[in-house]
């Protein structure tokens, strides 16, 4: 054990440090109670002789303070030339656990340690136990992540944190998409595997510690982000399409895809102005709704009621598409497929971002410059300034294209 012997005279600390060598453990020594506070939490000892006369902080004053620093219990045992009860009794006050009086021979105080170390190693069987009840009662066992009860707990807290704050926070609902049909053709254990799969993508995709990520139960997991408003959330909530899709586990029995995917509704305080739990849980869930309805495998978000306008233009019909639906859960989308149509449009609706690639530029079309045209997009403020281009967008995914897009907007 390491001992700190807290003791102003230099006669008896020597002493003490001595016996404490002598009976086979380590002694750290310091003259004060302003030395040991600072010693706390800097220092690793597991037990304190804490000498009550002292000048400056005396032995009980130390002790209280250290017992507010120590994260941990530890012994303390008070040394002290007095025998007086109510010094012995002030001292177990103060927050010590036994009381020595000085002199004492080697034999006692190696009793003393016997003893007080016994107390310690059965105090921290419990504090290790108490800690596996907690894991046990807040996590899933198959995935690892928070369960159900632990997440609305948490996600309370952080919700009404974030509402003093003025701070969004959205909230994602996931949901496996064909997984009954998984299970009947792979087997339950194989689905388990598979869900401790879609667990690790979640896990990759969201870091912040304040974060929460949760089994909702069966295939069903939730994802509270802080500080994160639905535009930022969407891109989150791609992302882990991505990551879960480059896990590669396959579905022969998926009518979505020959890989196992998920569905993902997307709500968020930033649109409903709802700090309220059930509420968000409520909407996400609507929104997961929409999107399995609308096809699985895809992420759908609360529209947000205070929509920008955003012009699309290119003449080329796919472009034009590709582009409207990367952006319709960003504002309210309007398009052009000529360059007159793209600059009297401009003109008369000032949208808040107008995204066109080089057909709809004054350039024309020139039939050289198409391919180039084709791939590369121009973003413009509602004053016709230039914010930036996308270059090569042929190279990039959708999620990455509108990750770039979507950065204009703000
Ligand atoms: P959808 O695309 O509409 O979400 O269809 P689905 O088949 O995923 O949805 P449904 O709710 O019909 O089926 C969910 C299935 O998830 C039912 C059950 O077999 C499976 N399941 C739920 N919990 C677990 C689990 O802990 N382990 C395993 N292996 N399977 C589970
Ligand atoms: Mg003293
Ligand atoms: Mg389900
Ligand atoms: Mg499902």
């Amino acid at each position: 054990m390491r001992i700190l012997v807290v003791e102003d005279s230099p006669t008896i600390r020597m002493a003490i440090e001595q016996m404490i060598t002598q009976i086979g453990h380590t002694a750290l020594l310091v003259s004060s109670g302003e030395e040991a506070l600072q010693l706390t939490g800097e220092s690793e000892f597991d037990m304190v002789l804490m000498d009550i006369e002292m000048p400056g902080l005396d032995g009980f004053e130390t002790t209280t303070l250290m017992r507010e620093a120590l994260e941990h219990w530890i012994p303390i045992i008070f040394i002290s030339g007095h025998e007086a009860d109510d010094q012995v009794l002030a001292g177990i006050k103060a927050g010590g656990d036994d009381y020595m009086i000085k002199p004492f021979s080697p034999i006692f105080l190696e009793a003393k340690i016997i003893s007080m170390k016994r107390i310690s190693e059965m105090n921290q069987r419990l504090d290790a136990l108490n800690n596996h009840l907690a894991d046990l009662s807040e996590k899933d066992e198959l995935t690892q992540l928070s369960n159900r009860r632990a997440f609305k707990e948490k996600a309370k807290q952080v919700l009404h944190l974030s509402q003093r704050h003025r701070k969004p926070v959205s909230v994602l609902m996931l949901d496996v998409d064909h997984f009954k049909a998984y299970n009947d053709f792979y087997g339950h254990m194989e689905g388990d595997i598979c869900l401790k799969g879609v667990a690790e993508a979640l896990r990759e995709t969201v870091h912040r510690s304040s974060d929460i990520v949760a089994r909702y139960g069966g295939e069903e997991f939730v994802v509270l982000l802080t500080d994160t408003d639905v535009y930022q959330a969407r891109l989150v909530a791609l992302k882990i399409l991505e990551n879960l899709q480059s896990k590669n586990i396959p579905h022969e029995k998926s009518l979505t895809s020959d890989r196992v995917t998920i569905s993902i509704g997307v709500a968020s305080t930033s649109v409903s102005d709802q700090y309220d739990l059930n509420r968000l849980t409520d909407l996400a869930d609507q929104q997961l709704y929409y999107a399995k309805e609308s096809g699985r495998n895809q992420v759908h978000a609360q529209k947000d009621k205070s929509q920008k306008t955003i012009l699309v233009a290119s003449t080329n019909s796919d472009n034009r598409s590709a582009l409207s639906n990367a952006m319709q859960s960003y504002g309210n989308i309007v398009t052009a497929d000529s360059y007159q149509e793209r600059s009297l449009l401009a003109k008369e609706i000032q949208p808040d971002l107008s995204i066109y690639d080089g057909t709809c530029d004054s350039i024309g079309e020139m039939e050289a410059l198409k391919d180039l045209q084709l791939s590369t997009l121009l973003v413009e403020d509602k004053y016709g300034h230039l914010l930036g281009r996308v270059e090569a967008i042929k190279s990039k995914s959708a999620a990455q294209i509108e990750g770039l897009l979507v950065s204009y907007l703000r």
